[in-house]
């Protein structure tokens, strides 16, 4: 028996892995396997090139737990390691490797901790004791036990193996105990090991018998040696890509469409990226892809290896020319990764372009599902809006789907506004906004849907991009001002009857909390409605912004201003206004005669200092018209308290701004009973 130190100049190494590994125990497991599977695959290719001297046989890697003895056993037929080997790879070279870890730990802890470059003595994060026992594939290899009680001395010794292949038993430390539970090791393989190119058994195969379940002979292989990106896209059918996806992720719908990636030049990169069906936008989740190095699982957190827009993609990326044992932030500058994330970017981009050509009824089906993602890409990367804006669609509130371009043909003759500015009307919610989506289709306006999480974003992008375009919510304004033709003269009311007008219905609109009403009349038509209500395109589009953008609560904190449109060319307006002069006619009539005086003196007074500064006027004129306009705001007060006072018992007035209220869903409880009660009195 021949004992050692170990060559390692830290006192002692294994505290430290198990300190600042902690978090990440666990990967012990997949260490020791993959070496396994490593030391298999060698031995495949010795024997490939006909020189091993004997049969391979079964080459089945065994994972198996002793309870009793406290031990887990990871044992391979793969090449084994001779005496010499064992001095060389596991005394010498590990050892320089944990030296290394110990240094990079010293720059970055997030840079080892859960990748590759700890190998064989991670086992240490959960034994007490690691014994090796080896006996080479070569003619005449004696067998040899190494053996190290994670103290910096090991221990080697002459063992009695008859089989090729290594043994790992790593004896469990106490407050690791859990590592010898079935379970846990079950599903420790089933993440880590799921598609390892060797097979892995643990434990046999158990069938319910009597019900109970009994062990059967067969042995209980975990994983998949040949998953589906391995194998060419041509050998596979869509069922494979759609078992594959349940195999994955049992708990979802069906994807929408996948992307089999396979390049070996200028990178190797091969994997499958899937279209997710999501219920609603609160199921987007990130990390769910799962990134391999070579069908070893090394991540689910992707970010910053494929483009942001795709993490929201399920399915699996193999690489091996992905540096794992490196910081985020470094992944990031690797010219590597930057040339993989583009691939991957454009890939998705061909493949979509593709199902859109080849199938795109399939493609409008599914567009609806699949937006948030095409959405979310044309407003992060400059290079996959300028493949996506062929194929992204616009849909009408028919459900009509149109390609950009197309869309552009379709409106440019009836929707150009007098500057040649294209308006692309659109709105939010079909039922909700149904009179204003009515009013343009009899225009001959077509009117898109755009409610999806994205849309407001969009079209303030699309915006920019577009020439000489603008967007415009249908409610956003009464229909002739949306896409202003010419400018035509109507016959618009006097001043001082809109006057009136207006303050018949401004004095009695609703006080709701966050809303203000600004009243105002324009001539809109015989046959448009008497009162319509709509609000600015641009604080709408600010709030939308402020839900989904931080740093603009502000605008979320303002309140809703909605415009109120009085008709003047409508019948029943024109009744209240000339009613509402008759019936105010006499109180008003002193009241008008001294806003008419007062306003002719304010109007002096200015003219008189109109070529003066203003430390150039005397003190006496300034008080005047100080005076004044005080005056002139009482009477003016006075008016509208004479107005709002008849107002008030005005059923019309009332069940006008009642009706309009209703048709923006804005009239709810006392006020939506008074609107009842007066409704049945009025019939
Ligand atoms: P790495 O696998 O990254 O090289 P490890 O510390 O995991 O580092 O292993 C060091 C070396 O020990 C391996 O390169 C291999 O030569 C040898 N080794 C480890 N496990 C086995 C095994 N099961 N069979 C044969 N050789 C092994």
């Amino acid at each position: 028996m021949q004992k050692g130190n170990i060559g390692v100049t830290t006192e002692n190494i294994f505290p430290v892995i198990k300190k600042f590994l902690y978090s990440d125990h666990e990967i012990f497991l997949r260490e020791i396997v993959s070496n396994a599977v490593d030391a298999t695959q060698k031995l495949r290719t010795l024997a490939s090139k006909g020189e091993l001297k004997e049969e391979a046989g079964d080459l089945t890697v065994h994972v198996s737990i002793n309870k009793d003895a406290g031990t887990l056993t990871v044992s391979d037929r793969g090449i084994g390691m001779t005496e010499e080997e064992i001095d060389k790879y596991i005394n010498q070279i590990a050892f320089s490797g944990a030296n290394d870890f110990l240094d990079k730990y010293k720059k970055d802890a997030n840079a080892i901790i859960g990748h590759f470059g700890l190998g064989f003595y991670s086992a240490f994060m959960v034994s007490k004791k690691v014994e090796i026992v080896t006996k080479s594939w070569q003619p005449d290899a004696k067998a040899v036990k190494w053996s190290c009680d994670g103290s910096p001395e090991f221990s080697i010794e002459d063992a009695d193996k008859q089989d090729r292949g290594t043994d790992i038993i790593m004896y469990i430390d106490d407050d690791s105990k859990d590592f010898l539970e079935e379970n846990k090791i079950s599903d420790l393989l089933k993440k880590y090991c799921h598609f390892l190119p060797i097979a892995v058994a643990f434990g046999k195969k158990k069938e319910w018998k009597d019900g109970k379940q009994v062990e059967t002979e067969e042995d209980n292989i975990i994983n998949d040696t040949t998953p589906i990106w391995t194998k060419k896209p041509s050998e596979l059918k869509d069922e494979d890509y759609k078992k594959f996806y349940r195999d994955l992720y049992p708990m979802s719908d069906e994807p929408l469409f996948w992307i089999h990636l396979n390049v070996d030049y200028p990178f190797n990169l091969t994997g499958v990226l899937y279209f997710p069906k999501v219920k609603s936008n609160f199921d987007l989740q990130k990390n769910k892809i799962q990134l391999y190095c070579n069908q070893v699982f090394v991540t689910d957190s992707v970010e910053g290896i494929v483009p942001d827009f795709l993490t929201l993609l399920h399915g699996v990326i193999d690489s091996p020319d992905i540096p794992l044992n490196v910081s985020r932030s470094y992944l990031q500058s690797d010219s590597n990764v930057k040339k993989i994330s583009t691939y991957i970017s454009k890939k998705v981009a061909d493949r979509l372009q593709q199902i859109f050509k080849t199938d795109r009824k399939d493609f409008e089906e599914k567009w609806d599902d699949i937006k948030i993602f095409i959405h979310y890409g044309m407003l992060s990367e400059e290079d996959f809006y300028d493949k996506a804006n062929k194929f992204a669609l616009l849909k009408d509130t028919e459900g009509k789907a149109y390609t950009y371009e197309e869309y552009q043909t379709l409106i440019k003759d009836n929707q150009t506004d007098k500057d040649g500015n294209l308006v692309y009307l659109y709105a939010q919610n079909k039922d909700k906004q149904y009179s204003y989506i009515d009013s343009a289709q009899a225009k001959g306006y077509n009117v898109l849907l755009l409610n999806g999480e994205l849309d407001t974003a969009m079209v303030n992008m699309l915006e920019r991009k577009f020439e000489k375009s603008r967007f415009a919510s249908v409610d956003s304004d009464v229909i002739d001002r949306l896409i202003v033709k010419e400018d035509e003269k109507k016959e618009e009311l006097a001043e001082s009857k809109k006057d009136i007008l207006k303050s018949l219905f401004q004095t009695q609109m609703p006080k709701m909390e966050k809303m203000e009403f600004n009243v105002d009349a324009q001539a809109m038509g015989e046959s448009a409605a008497p009162v319509v209500i709509t609000q600015s395109e641009y604080m709408r589009r600010m709030k939308e912004m402020s839900r989904i953008q931080q740093g603009m609560g502000f605008y979320g904190e303002m309140p809703d201003m909605l415009n109120v449109v009085l008709n003047t060319d409508h019948k029943l307006v024109k009744d209240v206004l000339t009613e509402g002069e008759n019936a105010t006619a006499e109180a008003l009539k002193p009241i008008l005669g001294e806003i008419a005086g007062l306003t002719a003196r304010r109007d002096a007074i200015n003219q008189q200092n109109k070529d003066k500064k203003w430390d150039e006027i005397p003190q006496e004129s300034k008080d005047d018209l100080s005076n004044t306009e005080k005056q002139i705001t009482e009477q003016q007060e006075k008016k509208t308290a004479i107005i709002a006072d008849y107002a008030k018992d005005n059923k019309i007035v009332h069940q006008l701004i009642d009706l309009a209220l209703l048709q923006n869903g804005l009239l709810t409880g006392e006020a939506l009973n008074k609107f009842v009660r007066r409704s049945i009195e009025l019939i």
